[in-house]
């Protein structure tokens, strides 16, 4: 944990796991000024621990804080917090392959006054939490609810930013996924509610005539890390992918000719997890033809294998913690 005030960084602390204290009216509490990450330590088999491309969540962290007003964080903080931690609770990450130790940097804005202007007070924490494979835990896969009503993200808006209240608002559509026997919401462009955007915490890409396609990055999708990896990792493996928008009725007609045959969601909670069907409101599913399909399931392996750290890291991508 670390404090901002007055322009600058306090010390870094090491905190047990506890409950913090914070005014009610900390700004954070009343206007949503909260950003966060979400990265993962491997350590099976006893290597490591590895952390997959810190780099790149310490440049999204500071897009997210410029977007939400709020300052930038020192390079050498937020890698320092993020190895301490890890280097500390080595012992603690799982080590069976697809589990991790799941890390969340944070920073919320603590300031005390209710005025709508932005805070000069922050606090920048780090979380970590042991974690099992997603993808061992939806074994029969995604089933995705295509959300036509409600927007997550509009031009111009916090849509890239990863912001709480982006999650805040996609919480109702949770609720309604849930109810109508589906596990994860797809997203629509706010503006025409036809092209794909993205799922509430994943990237999607789906497989048309044996070339992957997924929707271009913009100011309304998050732009992830798994998501660029697996673009490298796919061309590099003779793919074709296509960034580019992506209409949801030609994919449902795709889908049902057989020329789309896989769709899967990314992340680094999902890694890749295959999509069953897509669905409607009125209950209608549009079942992928298949659903764990050979493109899927090589990307996954081939991208696990580096983050696990059992193959060499060609990409430059894994960085090693020294345990304590
Ligand atoms: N979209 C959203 C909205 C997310 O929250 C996440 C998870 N960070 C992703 C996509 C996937 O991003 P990444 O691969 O960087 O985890």
């Amino acid at each position: 944990s670390c404090t901002y005030e007055k322009g600058k960084w306090g010390p870094l602390e090491l905190l047990p796991y506890g409950p913090i204290t914070m005014y009610p009216t900390a700004k954070v509490l009343h206007y949503a000024q909260e950003i966060f990450e979400g990265m993962k330590a491997y350590r099976v088999n006893g290597q490591g621990p590895f952390i997959f491309r810190p780099e790149e969540n310490y440049l999204r962290f500071n897009r997210s804080a410029e977007r939400m007003a709020m300052p930038h964080i020192p390079h050498n903080i937020f890698m320092d917090s993020v190895f301490e931690l890890v280097s500390y609770t080595a012992n603690f990450v799982p080590r069976r392959s697809g589990e991790s130790l799941y890390l969340r940097p944070f920073m919320f804005a603590t300031e005390e006054s209710l005025g709508i202007k932005p805070a000069e007070k922050f606090r920048f924490m780090v979380i970590a939490s042991a974690s099992g494979s997603y993808f061992s835990n939806t074994s029969e896969g995604l089933s995705v609810y295509i959300e036509r009503e409600n927007a997550r993200a509009f031009p111009g808006g916090t849509g890239f930013a990863k912001a709480g209240g982006n999650y805040a608002a996609g919480l109702s559509a949770a609720i309604k996924t849930k109810q109508l026997g589906f596990v994860q919401t797809l997203w629509l462009d706010a503006r025409e509610r036809k092209y794909i955007e993205e799922m509430s915490g994943m990237n999607v890409f789906v497989v048309i005539n044996n070339e992957l396609c997924t929707p271009k990055i913009s100011d309304t999708i998050l732009d992830g890390i798994t998501r660029k990896s697996l673009i490298a990792l796919a061309r590099d493996s003779g793919y074709t992918v296509h960034e580019k928008n992506i209409d949801i009725n030609e994919l449902i007609e795709d889908i049902r000719a057989g020329r789309c045959t896989e769709a899967f969601a990314c992340g680094t909670a999902a890694i890749i997890t295959p999509i069953n069907y897509f669905g409607e409101s009125d209950g209608e599913r549009i079942p992928l033809h298949f659903p764990e399909g050979k493109i899927s399931m090589e990307l996954r392996e081939k991208l696990l294998a580096i983050q696990e750290g059992r193959v060499a890291d060609t990409y430059k991508w894994i960085a090693t913690v020294e345990p304590k």
